[in-house]
Order: C-alpha cells, then sequence, then structure tokens
C-alpha cells in the first residue's frame, strides 16, 4: 500500500487551533462537580441559538436523537401520528430514515436533484399528490448545502407539512431568499432542526452530540421533557420520555469551537474554491459553486465520477497517495435493515451512489494541497486499462 500523502481527515490535527482552550474548559468542567445540565449546558444552548438566529435550543445526545426527539415531541403536542407520512431524500445518511421509523412515521423517500443532491419542491409537490398520509418533509442540508428556497415554503405551507431540517453537515450555512426573507441560516428555516457535533462534523464535539433548534417554545419544551425522562419538573413525568440529555463535557468543547464556525467554514470554502479551479477531467462533474457563496459550508467536496469509474479513480488517487471516503456507498433502501420498506424506483439516489466520491477538504487539507490533488486527478487516465 502506498504511503497516505493526502490524509481524508485526522482530528487531532483539526483540533490542534482549539487544542490549549479545549483543555481548560475540560478542567473546568471536571472540577465544577457538575456533570449533568447545568450552566456549562445552558451557556451553550445560547450560544447555539444566537448562532442559528432562532430563539431556542436544547442540547442533545447526537443528532440521531435529535431528530427523533423532534418527531416524538410533535406526536406528543398532538402535530403528528403514528403512521404519517415524511418525505425524506434517499440519498441521505440512513441516521435521517432511521429517527423516522423509530419515531413511527413512515419514512416517503424520493429522488434528489443530481445537480444539488438536494430535495425540490417539486419533489414535494409531487409526493404529496400521490400520498395524503404524509404530514411531514425532511430537508436534509447535504454536504453542508442549504437546501430551502421560496418553492419549498410555498410547497410546505400549501401542503400543511411540518419541516424538521436535518442540519447535522450544514451547521452555518446561510440561505438568500429574495422576496421571502434576506438570509436565514440552516436551522432557522423550517419548523425544527436537527444539529450533529459528531466529531467529524464541521464543529464536532469529542464524542457524540447534537442539538435542537426550533421557533417553537413549545416544541423546545417538549423536546427538552422528553430528553430528561420525559420530566418537565423533577420528579414529575408527563411523558414516557428517553434519557438523550448533552453531557457538560461536550457543551464546554463546543462553545469554544462554535465562535469559529464561520472562519472553520470560510476555509471549507477556500479549498472547494481551490478544487473547482483546477479539476478538468471528461469523466468529472464538479459540484456547484454559486456565487452565493454562504449557501454550503462543504461538509464534504462531492464530485461524480461518471462512465463507471468511480472506484477505479478511487484506486488511482490512492495509488498516488490521496485518501478519498463516499457519501454513501449504500443508500439507505439498499440496507438490509430496510429491506421491507415500501418505495419507488430511486434511479438518481442509485445512480449517485455509484457515482459519487469525496476528496479531502478539512483543516489537514491545505488549499495548495487541494489544487496539488486536482492535478492528480486530472491526470487519470480515461482508457479502462491502467
Ligand atoms: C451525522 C448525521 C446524522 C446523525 O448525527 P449523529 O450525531 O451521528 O447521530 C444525521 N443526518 C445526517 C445528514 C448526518 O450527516
Amino acid at each position: 500500500m502506498n504511503e497516505i500523502k493526502y490524509p481524508f481527515l485526522d482530528l487531532a490535527t483539526v483540533n490542534q487551533r482549539y487544542a490549549a482552550a479545549m483543555h481548560d474548559a475540560a478542567v473546568h468542567v471536571i472540577d465544577s462537580g457538575r456533570y449533568i445540565g447545568g450552566e456549562t449546558v445552558i451557556s451553550f444552548e445560547r450560544q447555539m441559538a444566537e448562532m442559528v438566529g432562532a430563539p431556542f435550543c436544547v442540547g442533545v445526545s447526537n443528532g440521531l436523537d435529535a431528530l427523533r426527539l423532534i418527531l416524538l415531541a410533535w406526536q406528543e403536542l398532538g402535530r403528528l401520528h403514528k403512521g404519517d407520512g415524511i418525505i425524506i431524500p434517499a440519498n441521505t445518511y440512513i441516521a435521517s430514515v432511521l429517527a423516522a421509523v423509530q419515531a413511527g412515521l413512515r419514512p416517503v423517500l424520493v429522488d434528489p436533484d443530481p445537480l444539488t443532491h438536494n430535495l425540490t419542491a417539486e419533489t414535494i409537490e409531487r409526493a404529496c399528490d400521490a400520498d395524503n398520509s404524509i404530514k411531514a418533509v425532511m430537508p436534509v442540508h447535504l454536504y453542508g448545502r442549504v437546501v430551502w428556497d421560496r418553492n419549498i415554503a410555498a410547497a410546505v405551507m400549501r401542503r400543511n407539512l411540518l419541516a424538521v431540517e436535518d442540519a447535522a453537515q450544514a451547521i452555518g450555512a446561510i440561505a438568500v431568499s429574495p422576496g421571502l426573507f434576506d438570509s436565514r441560516k440552516a436551522g432557522a428555516l423550517g419548523h425544527a432542526a436537527a444539529f450533529s457535533f459528531y466529531p467529524t462534523k464541521n464543529i464536532g464535539a469529542v464524542g457524540d452530540a447534537g442539538g435542537v433548534v426550533t421557533h417553537s417554545k413549545e416544541l423546545a419544551d417538549a423536546v427538552r421533557a422528553l430528553a430528561n425522562y420525559g420530566s418537565d419538573t423533577r420528579y414529575h413525568n408527563i411523558y414516557c420520555g428517553l434519557n438523550c440529555r448533552l453531557d457538560p463535557i461536550q457543551a464546554a468543547m463546543l462553545s469554544v469551537k462554535l465562535p469559529d464556525t464561520q472562519g472553520a467554514n470560510a476555509r471549507r470554502f477556500e479549498r472547494a474554491v481551490a478544487y473547482n479551479n483546477v479539476i478538468s477531467h471528461p469523466l468529472v462533474i464538479k459540484p456547484l459553486i454559486s456565487p452565493q457563496v454562504t449557501d454550503s459550508v462543504w461538509h464534504q467536496y462531492v464530485i461524480r465520477v461518471t462512465g463507471g469509474r468511480r472506484d477505479d479513480m478511487r484506486r488511482y488517487l490512492a495509488a498516488q497517495g490521496v485518501a478519498t471516503d463516499i457519501h454513501y456507498p449504500v443508500p439507505p433502501h439498499l440496507q438490509p435493515c430496510f429491506k421491507t420498506l415500501v418505495h419507488g424506483p430511486l434511479p438518481v439516489t442509485e445512480q449517485l451512489a455509484a457515482e459519487v466520491l469525496s476528496l479531502p477538504i478539512s483543516d489537514c487539507t491545505t488549499v495548495a494541497d487541494a489544487a496539488a490533488i486536482a492535478r492528480i486527478l486530472n491526470r487519470f487516465p480515461i482508457s479502462q486499462h491502467l
């Protein structure tokens, strides 16, 4: 095996710039003697809500639980019922679909737009025409690209849907929608949003962590209670709840990193621009970079390799010392756990799964590295016979 010259991601390197402050913050939590809830968690929640631009944030255990708690809370509040349909883009990470199933809802998987990899208003409308049990939609800001515009907002309104954003990959991404609003961050677009602070996300904890963000106090209160055994006040349980709280130690780590969200996203953007400027290969489709630079926070930089050559490209890059990844090689509807899940044909999702390839884009990769990787990629032989 060749030496890896360009690693895909090394979290210790990513956290180097924060490490001293993280050490201090960890010591502070240890010395405080407060290991569940308390001021550290509350202060992180305030910081996060303010960053996203919504009034409420509830820190929770992880992104999957954030999604699940929102969907369960809406049921406790009588807004959703078991068996209701929820539209989910079929090319998402499996956690989106697991959350729906575990909350007793019925995932209605739809193909994404192959250019943005995201949901469109037309697919929402078409799904609702075909199925009047659909009561919710989960826009997933995949790879960090915001999916929200006036058409989606209009479809959500017209169909009276609840919109839960899966913002796990999109912290800090900004949607600009003239006529609807000037600019708003991912997480403040729908009725509620789930964030993940899994270590590899743009802002990652040193373990599992997540957050629910919403404009609704009623929903925030229900999520907070559900995440704490269903308890609204001490020893008073209004729901059969779960234990999905955010640890203070993770909240403390996140409070160190959150102020750098814009900076971290800007560094990713620089790398994406370097890739897009240099990559030029007849088999490769580059991701969109819109003039509205803020609409993606480049959680992943994902190209498509056409002609059935994705795996060849991946091997070629590995042989040149470039580590890559695939997000995601097997879509949820083809996973063994969803053998019995009912869905229509999903040709776009299956094609994307066979073509997508993620190039390194974290702080481990310099802008010069990105340009060098792009030049290596450009030399990939078109002929099958390597
Ligand atoms: C990471 C991720 C999740 C799940 O978050 P966890 O914190 O790992 O549970 C959900 N949806 C998407 C799109 C993700 O990328």
